[in-house]
């Protein structure tokens, strides 16, 4: 099989066979034309059903997943909203107890009262994910690293539990990326992606993907996307391919840096505690090491100062620009309890207000150090 890197190239971003156009155009048009009665001219009668953009973007990343579907939606929740809707009411489903607060939202504000049953589990423990399988659960969601607080989840253990008492096991792969890490190697059903973050890796796309190996789960998730019609637009689609073609290059660099950040964190005496999976104090330190091939660009840590401090800290910096997502070039910073995780307050999921979240872009590594030194020296002041 070719290379990871010469597939994020050229996986589904074939020369147009018309023009040689090395890069396919953006198909626009919704509908196509018909020789004959429901006889198209090519693959594609209707947009939403299907569209050459959005088609070559799905083969790409399915490519990079390791798995033979991909789908690709108008946002990371949509494609999470439509794996769920394989369930049916009284399933139940096991979801991490560190989960992204968007992902916690539509669990407990769209999916509970439409009568799925779910339940927040430490899966850092996959004797706790034993404990919690109930005879009706049929899913378990699982994020590797977790957002904010980068814990790591051993997918091969939980995969082996899942499959063995017939659950779907799903992998949200947005922190890791394919790049590094394949959760459908290590015994997953499906991964899902928020590809806003760094398959786009340019902050200018909202997308969601959903990948697997399975047929029949495959079409029941092609039936949803076009039934339901939250696709990905084709010149997003456009957008996320080109994102996805310098991930590994985005991805290498942002990891040298966070573990470069990582380290100037541990050693500041202003902050208490700092959560990256690199680090070799971190408890999911060895899982990590065993499935991921670097560490990613993503780490959060806790002000000995408290709320005060990390409410201070984020509008202290001048490089990191204070705003929620992540992934892209340009490094953010963020304060997960009042913006990402607002909607997990007072939850199970509560998110340590002490906490700051960084997204490690591109800029030069000597200037986010030299930012985050500033800013933290700068504290109380
Ligand atoms: N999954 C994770 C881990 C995320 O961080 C996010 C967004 O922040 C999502 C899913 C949702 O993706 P989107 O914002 O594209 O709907």
């Amino acid at each position: 099989m070719l290379g990871f890197e010469t597939r994020a190239i050229h996986a589904g971003q074939e020369p147009d066979p018309a023009t040689g156009a090395v890069i396919p155009p953006i198909g626009l048009s919704t509908t196509f034309a018909q020789t004959a009665v429901n006889e198209p001219v090519g693959p594609y009668d209707y947009s939403r059903a299907g569209n050459p953009t959005r088609d070559g973007l799905e083969r790409q990343i399915a490519s990079l997943e390791s798995a033979r579907h991909g789908f690709a939606f108008a946002s990371g929740l949509a494609a999470i909203d439509t794996v769920l809707r394989l369930l049916s009411p009284g399933d139940h489903v096991i979801f991490p107890h560190d989960a992204y607060g968007g992902t916690f939202r539509l669990l407990d504000r769209i999916h509970r009262p439409a009568g799925l049953l779910a339940d927040p589990v430490d899966l850092t423990d996959p004797r706790a994910l034993e404990a919690a399988w109930r005879p009706q659960t049929r899913l378990v969601l699982v994020e590797t690293p977790s957002n904010p607080t980068l814990s790591i989840v051993d997918l091969r253990a939980v995969a082996e539990i899942g499959r063995e008492r017939g659950g779907i096991v799903v992998v949200d792969n947005t922190f890791a990326t394919p790049y590094l890490q394949r959760p459908i190697e290590l015994g997953a059903h499906v991964v899902v992606h928020s590809l806003t973050k760094y398959l786009g890796g340019h902050s200018d796309v909202l997308g969601g993907f959903v990948a697997l190996d399975d047929d029949e789960l495959a079409e029941r998730v092609r039936f949803g996307q076009k039934a339901v019609g939250a696709v990905l637009a084709p010149f997003d689609a456009y957008l996320t391919s080109r994102g996805v073609k310098t991930l590994a290059v985005r991805l290498d660099r942002q990891s040298d840096t966070a573990e470069l950040l990582a380290q100037l964190l541990l050693e500041h005496p202003a902050v208490s505690r700092v959560l990256y999976p690199g680090l070799p104090e971190h408890p999911g330190h060895d899982v990590a090491k065993r499935q991921m091939s670097r560490f990613g660009g993503m780490l959060s840590f806790a002000l000995a100062g408290g709320r005060a401090a990390a409410e201070q800290l984020v509008t202290r910096t001048r490089v990191f620009t204070l705003a929620e997502s992540l992934g892209a070039v340009e490094s953010l910073i963020e304060h997960p309890a009042s913006m990402t995780h607002a909607s997990v307050v007072g939850t199970a999921l509560d998110v340590d207000p002490a906490l700051v979240r960084l997204s490690v872009g591109l800029e030069t590594a000597h200037d986010l150090a030299e930012d985050l030194r500033q800013a933290l020296d700068s504290l109380g002041r």
